[in-house]
């Protein structure tokens, strides 16, 4: 039986049984596990079941976790605490915990040995195994798991509910096979593997066809999309493929390992009319010594010649970045090249963090002398100079036209937001009956987190 049949047998046990259950759905963590989640909602859906926000009124509530740090588990452990009094009040409620966490085989041991009231767990491979177990604990009863790890995840032909008409996300593969040393995700995604171009571009189409505004690809890395494919396919090529549909719509994609973006790539960008001309290019350090303890396998050389190249062909390029401050060991020398990385770059954004151990990662079990003090006055070094950099950066913009697809209201009243082509924050005087639409918008005045501008179409 496939994941198909099992949601048929659910479905008709509940139609039996008159019972209409609503199920409650909440992920955390990152775009992936929130594309899995909306694959969790469509089963539930297909299954028969209401989908409600209100976790209290749910009879169905699933938790998809996200492992990415330990502190934010420590939380996930307290929201299903939480869920013990409504446990109490209606027996009947079903509880499960699915996603990166239970990946982990500590985490389980710890939800049987202390959440005795949760009846479902099941890892991230497991996810089209989710009708089946929910088949299983509805005859028995009875604590279901499946945490087992596999080559590949069958996620094509599930139904998907997605929160946002306008915006969508498109997994394209899954996995990694990076195994940078401060990271848990190759333990609890597994290998890559890339989902066929054409059940992507057919994705794509409906989504297009339905209205959809903005496709965001998402893998670990993307750049290595399709080498495992049987006739392999470059995500160049992918995104000309996709780039050709028909539609007024634009493409973006995260995230992208430097160490595997060509020129070609950059070229396929400058080429493709609906590709965003923006970069999201994680440099993690500047420093050649902390990215090889990172396993990064690149350098600063390669990372600034991806760079200087894009600038080249696209000379109002946007990039962004991710850095972690306060790797183990390092030192504020290492430190000083990451900030003159950040200078020379010139990123419009930058997403920063402060080095957090990772149990079940090669780092965590480095010896680290760097002072905490250390890395929180190096953190606030690096977000002052962003501060800066971007000030002056935006200023760029000023009386350009730029291409917004707006998304939300902003805090001045009067005023919506969205994000321009460049992944920039942009904000006009509007209502929110233009949210979901694309307009331009000529730029009027700029500051260091987003710029403001009029309507102009
Ligand atoms: S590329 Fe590195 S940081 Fe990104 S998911 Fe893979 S191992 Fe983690």
């Amino acid at each position: 039986m496939d994941f198909h049949d099992y949601i048929n047998k659910v479905r008709e046990r509940f139609q039996r049984s008159d019972f209409a259950p609503l199920a409650y759905v909440h992920s955390y963590g990152c775009q992936q596990n929130v594309s899995d989640g909306e694959k969790i909602l469509g089963m539930l859906a297909d299954m028969g079941c209401g989908i409600t926000d209100d976790r209290s009124s749910a009879d169905i509530i699933i938790l998809n976790t996200c492992a990415v740090r330990e502190n934010a588990e420590e939380k996930v452990f307290g929201n299903i605490g939480e869920l013990k009094r409504l446990k109490e009040q209606n027996p009947d409620l079903i509880i499960g915990v699915c996603g990166c966490m239970p990946q982990q085989k500590h985490i389980v041991e710890r939800i049987r040995r202390s959440y005795k009231y949760v009846d479902i767990v099941f890892g991230t491979f497991a996810i089209a195994d989710f009708p089946k177990l929910l088949s299983e604990h509805l005859e028995s009863r009875k604590f279901t798991e499946d945490t087992e790890e596999r080559n590949s995840v069958p996620t094509e032909g599930m139904r998907v509910i997605r929160s946002c008409f306008y915006k969508a996300s498109v997994p394209i593969m899954y996995g990694c096979n990076n195994f940078c040393t401060y990271c848990i995700v190759p333990y609890v995604r597994g290998r890559e593997h890339s989902r066929l171009p054409e059940d992507i571009l057919n994705e794509i189409n409906g989504l297009v066809s339905d209205g959809c505004k903005e496709i965001m690809l998402l893998g670990q890395n993307v750049n290595s999309y399709g080498k495992n494919l049987d006739e392999p396919v470059s995500f160049s090529e992918l995104l000309r493929r996709i780039n050709a549909l028909d539609g007024d719509f634009r493409i973006r994609f995260m995230t992208s390992h430097p160490k595997d973006v060509t020129f070609e790539l950059i070229d396929t960008i400058a080429q493709c009319d609906k590709i965003c001309k923006h970069l999201h290019l994680p440099l993690q350090s500047g420093s050649d010594r902390i990215l090889t303890a990172m396993n990064r396998h690149y350098d600063l050389q390669k990372y600034m010649d991806t760079v200087n190249y894009a600038r080249e062909k696209m000379p109002q390029f946007s990039l962004s970045t991710d850095i972690i401050v306060g790797f183990p060991n390092e030192t504020y020398d290492d430190f000083l090249m990451t900030l003159d990385t950040v200078k020379k770059v010139g990123y419009d954004n930058i997403f920063s963090f402060i080095y957090s151990k990772r149990k079940g990662t090669k780092a965590a079990e480095m010896e680290d002398n760097t002072s905490d003090e250390d890395k929180s006055k190096w953190f606030r070094e690096l977000l002052e100079v962003q501060r800066n950099v971007a000030e002056e950066n935006y200023k760029r913009f000023e009386g350009r036209v730029m291409t917004v697809l707006f998304d939300g209201e902003s805090r001045r009243s009067g005023y919506i937001s969205g994000k321009s082509d460049e992944f920039i924050i942009v904000e006009a005087k509007g209502s929110t009956e233009l949210i979901g639409q694309m307009k331009k918008v000529k730029i009027t005045s700029t500051r260091y987190w987003a710029v403001e501008g009029e309507i102009i179409d």
